[in-house]
């Protein structure tokens, strides 16, 4: 059998990728419903499949997220053996440390770090223009009373600035001054070698005034185009690898006239699928997502960026995200909060001291099959690096299985029953997130 690591597919030596080798292939489809919040009632939730060079991604899917090619305390061969199709690292991060060039000798991202299956890089637009305002990394804000273009959070110096061409910022690591543009950001990522790449765009905080925010989705539009024409010209230029995918990113914040417009101008552009992202309010969250696929042709996959919690899932299921990626399990788990399907609690709290019983009974990660509670509060609260493995191995395997039963539900004709069924549970102890 040959390695896919090795021997990825539609890679030839002296040619270009063959984009060939990258598509998406509908399964089933949620039907139309009085409440569909897209056009006509249309509910774009769907299953799928999306081949890569690296192999397949069977959608509705969880995508864990190895910030610096690595997930803290967890080796690639654990979040295979729990089941994770797929993985997302940061290309900002990896630009930074250890450097673009080291990642193209080793032979892309997915080899670098010994995962043989799709990688997904984003822009790093994410974290030089969160450097910013300072913010803190999450997408979802409360914005009552608040709207300025200049809010830094308190405390914290702007580290970055946004003109025409791009974004110069400060490197966190070492304060060194450096430049991101689409330009730079295709070249990076086209180094670090994952699957599916993401184009550069502005990130916007709800705080923005609606007048920067149409000037942001109008620079995002001119920077998108800038990223097909540099994306083409290096797929061309270096060949012998296989075919990278690159999104386009739908910003627009909250506003459902500039998400559509930003929709429109991403689908008439030459990308391989669609990034939705950006700041949303979570009511409008599942809205945001029709809103966006009203414009997008349906063989493009979806990828919500930065997602946060189990009810956002589903609806940005239901209105058709595809993937998804999130932070909070690991870094959660290492804070001792266990994701359970009866909501979370925090293992490091005193009645689990002399408890026997796995992390969550039922479940089949390696960790419920081989340790207790009372092992895994003792480990975190002795900040043993064991606890945090144990404890990410669980929550990642959570994200992974609910998305893969979400897709099961699909499939089987029982998604709405086992939303609310599941939600009900999850939220039963007024669980947050
Ligand atoms: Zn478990």
């Amino acid at each position: 059998m040959t390695s896919i690591l090795e021997h990825p597919r539609g890679a030839e030596p002296g040619k270009p990728g063959d984009r060939k080798e990258f598509s998406f292939t509908n399964k089933t489809r949620l039907s139309n419903t009085a409440e569909g919040k897209g056009r006509d009632g249309a509910r774009y939730g769907r299953t799928g499949v999306i081949h890569t060079p690296h192999g397949d991604i069977h959608t509705p899917a969880f995508v864990p997220v190895a910030t610096q090619a690595a997930m803290k305390a967890v080796l690639p061969e654990s979040i295979k053996d729990l089941g994770a199709q797929c993985m997302l690292s940061n290309a900002f991060h990896l630009y930074e440390r250890p450097g673009a060039d080291v990642l193209d000798e080793a032979g892309g991202l997915g080899k670098f770090m010994n995962w043989d299956k799709p990688t997904f890089t984003d822009s790093g637009g994410f974290q030089v223009l969160s450097l910013g305002a300072g913010f803190k990394k999450t997408l979802a804000m409360d914005v009552t009373g608040m709207k300025s273009d200049d809010v830094i959070a308190a405390g914290k110096e702007r580290m970055a600035f946004v003109d025409e061409d791009g974004v110069t910022f400060k490197s966190p690591l070492n304060g060194s001054k450096h430049r991101f543009s689409a330009e730079i950001s295709m070249g990076i990522q086209h180094k670090l070698g994952a699957d599916i790449m993401f184009a550069f765009d502005e990130l916007t905080t709800l705080m923005n005034t609606r007048r920067y925010q149409e000037e942001s989705v109008e620079r995002t539009f001119r920077w998108a185009k800038r990223c097909v024409a540099e994306h083409k010209r290096l797929t061309e230029e270096r060949v012998g690898k296989p075919y990278q995918a690159l999104y386009g990113v739908v910003q627009g914040a909250n506003y459902e006239d500039l998400r559509r417009h930003a929709a429109e101008q991403i689908a008439s552009l030459d990308f391989d699928g669609v990034g939705i992202g950006g700041a949303i309010e979570k009511r409008i969250i599942g809205d945001t997502c029709a809103w966006i696929c009203d414009a997008m042709p349906e063989n493009r996959p979806r990828h919500v960026l930065g997602i946060a919690a189990v009810d956002d899932i589903f609806a940005c299921v239901e209105n058709g995200g595809d993937t998804f990626d999130c932070v909070a399990p690991a870094r959660c788990g290492r804070n001792g909060a266990i994701f359970t399907r009866h909501g979370r609690y925090n293992v490091k709290r005193a009645e689990f001291k002399h408890d026997q019983r796995p992390l969550e009974e039922g479940c089949d990660c390696y960790t419920c099959t081989h340790y207790s509670r009372m092992y895994v509060d003792h480990l975190l609260r002795a900040s043993e690096m064991n606890g945090f493995t144990l404890a990410t191995i669980h929550n990642e395997r959570f994200f992974v299985k609910l998305l893969d039963d979400i897709r099961a539900s699909i499939d089987g004709g029982y998604f709405e029953e086992f939303r609310d069924e599941t939600l009900a549970h999850y939220y039963e102890n007024g669980s947050k997130g």
